[in-house]
């Protein structure tokens, strides 16, 4: 088969479908085959391994996913883009479902799938205004997903994978690193999308940890603790804290000084452990 992720088939596919590109769904087509076999490249993919993809596209990435995995299961929201995956791939190794991600139980789809397999890596392209929401929902839902290989925006990716005090770093990058061990894999350049977005890309490679670096005796606490630290970013830790939690300021400094900060430390300067441990503190101390 032709390679379908380069300029002038993913031109012919478009235009051979009637294929309107819908800007709603975030559609931006990669057209380089070397940029494509580069981001597959990333995981260990193996005959035994499902890869579940969001968003297909028209099947650039699918179709080198088949040629490596076990299984992929796809995601794809646009029904008009059914027809034309259906008719690249007669694979029995595809299985297609058309619906938004954000609507599904991704393991209950895996299980579904009557298989066993080495590992479960997820990869995708995804639209831009929905990627933390949907990296959120897999770190939250997902048992059986390990790793994430995913395309975003640059600045995005920044947030995802900056470390404290630079000004990148707030509570996703806290999340996202609490949950994962991430990286950014490469950078991807518009140039090579169909239509060219505004915005550079880059590829995270996001291990999920199998165990907490440090544990969070109460993790609702923790989440909470981190979103509020970063409510007014401006503002220091003790303001937003006590703030939030309407707590008596000095008893917030108490413990950050008890944990080595100075009273005035802001949200950015605390590594993700650190947030962990003022967390614990807070559970025994406070709440
Ligand atoms: N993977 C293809 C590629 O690299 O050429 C297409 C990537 S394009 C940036 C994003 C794809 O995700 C589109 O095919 C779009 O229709 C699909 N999509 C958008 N929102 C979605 C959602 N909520 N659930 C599933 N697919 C979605």
């Amino acid at each position: 088969m032709n390679k379908i992720g380069t300029v002038v088939n993913t031109k012919k596919t478009i235009e051979e479908n009637k294929f309107h590109i819908k800007k709603k769904y975030g559609q931006n087509f990669l057209t380089d085959q070397f940029i494509l076999n580069k981001i597959t490249d990333i995981p260990q993919i193996t005959n035994e391994t499902l890869v579940v993809e969001i968003g297909p596209g028209i099947g650039s990435m699918t179709e080198i996913l088949l040629n490596k995995a076990k299984k992929v299961l796809a995601y794809e929201i646009d029904k008009d883009l059914i027809p034309i995956l259906n008719n690249n791939f007669k694979n029995q190794n595809l299985i297609l479902i058309n619906d938004d991600i954000l609507k599904r139980n991704i393991d209950e789809d895996i299980e579904a799938i009557d298989n066993s397999f080495d590992k479960i890596v997820l990869i995708a392209n995804l639209p831009y205004y929905i990627t933390t929401a949907i990296v959120m929902k897999i770190l939250e839902e997902s048992n059986l997903i390990s790793e994430l290989v995913i395309m975003m925006q640059y600045e995005v990716a920044m947030r995802f994978t900056s470390k404290p005090s630079t000004k990148d770093y707030n509570s996703l990058s806290i999340v996202i690193q609490f949950k994962t061990k991430s990286k950014i894999a490469m950078k991807v350049p518009k140039s090579v999308f169909i239509p060219i977005p505004n915005v550079d890309s880059a590829v995270v490679h996001m291990k999920i940890k199998e165990k907490y670096d440090l544990e969070p005796d109460n993790l609702e606490l923790f989440y909470k603790i981190v979103k509020k630290s970063f409510t007014q970013r401006r503002k220091t830790l003790v303001n937003n804290i006590a703030a939030a939690f309407n707590l008596p300021k000095s008893q917030i400094i108490d413990i950050l000084v008890e944990l080595g900060h100075s009273e005035t430390v802001r949200g950015e300067k605390l590594s993700v452990s650190e947030f962990v441990e003022l967390s614990n503190i807070f559970n025994r101390e406070i709440f």
